[in-house]
């Protein structure tokens, strides 16, 4: 339990193409808890199929800054590699936790050590490949990336293994049942 009386905060991290998304999908729809997705905000540009308040908030520089100044995020950076700002708000943390959901945050790992600053309590999860030769065939079967950003990813996703053991948990996603099954066990814990 975080701060809040009833809620709880759930932080999920990992490399692109550990399989965040597929996991996160098995867990809204098999885990039966209140969760519910953070939408952190952004100054990137939507991707085909985005929508604006569902897969982020897409804020221009000028009013991501704006917000920054006053004191709307919780943690935001430039996330590496990736050359935009991201950043959780305040109000969508707040308002999931007073209304007693579980809030789950996909976060890179700096912002995890701000939000774990703010709320010790928060459960923290790193999802891993089985391998970086795995993740690079998962990368490459996923094949929305050209090879420059696929290279890109791999070398920022080694950056970020090396620094799996800030979270509480590590989740390797081989299997993909066992590692629903292991995300959905780690989730229960919450608020014992
Ligand atoms: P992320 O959200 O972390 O970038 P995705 O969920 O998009 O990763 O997964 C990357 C690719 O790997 C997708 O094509 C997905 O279908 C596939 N994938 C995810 N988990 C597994 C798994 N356990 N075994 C095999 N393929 C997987
Ligand atoms: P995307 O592929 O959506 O452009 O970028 C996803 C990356 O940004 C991932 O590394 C994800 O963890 C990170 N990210 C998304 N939202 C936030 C946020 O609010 N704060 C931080 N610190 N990182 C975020």
């Amino acid at each position: 339990m975080v701060q809040s009386k009833r809620g709880c905060l759930i932080v999920i991290s990992g490399p692109s193409g550990s399989g965040k998304t597929t996991l996160l999908r098995e867990l809204y729809q098999r885990c039966n808890r209140p969760l519910v997705a953070s939408v952190s905000a952004t100054t990137r540009r939507p991707r085909p199929g985005e929508v604006d308040g569902v897969d982020y908030h897409f804020l221009d520089e000028d009013e991501f800054a704006r917000r920054r100044a006053a004191g709307d995020f919780l943690e935001c950076f430039e996330v590496y590699g990736r050359g935009h700002w991201y950043g959780t708000l305040r109000h969508e943390v707040a308002t999931g936790l007073e209304a007693g959901k579980w809030v789950v945050l996909e976060i890179d790992v700096q912002g995890t050590k701000a939000i774990v600053d703010q709320f010790p309590d928060a459960v923290t999860i790193f999802v891993r490949p089985a391998s970086t030769a795995e993740l690079e065939q998962r990368l490459r079967r996923r094949a929305t990336e050209s090879e420059d950003e696929l290279r890109r990813r791999l070398d920022v996703a080694r950056r970020e293994l090396d620094q799996a053991d800030v979270y509480r948990y590590q989740v390797v996603n081989d299997d993909l049942a066992e590692a629903v099954s292991q995300l959905c066990r780690i989730v229960e814990t919450c608020g014992d």
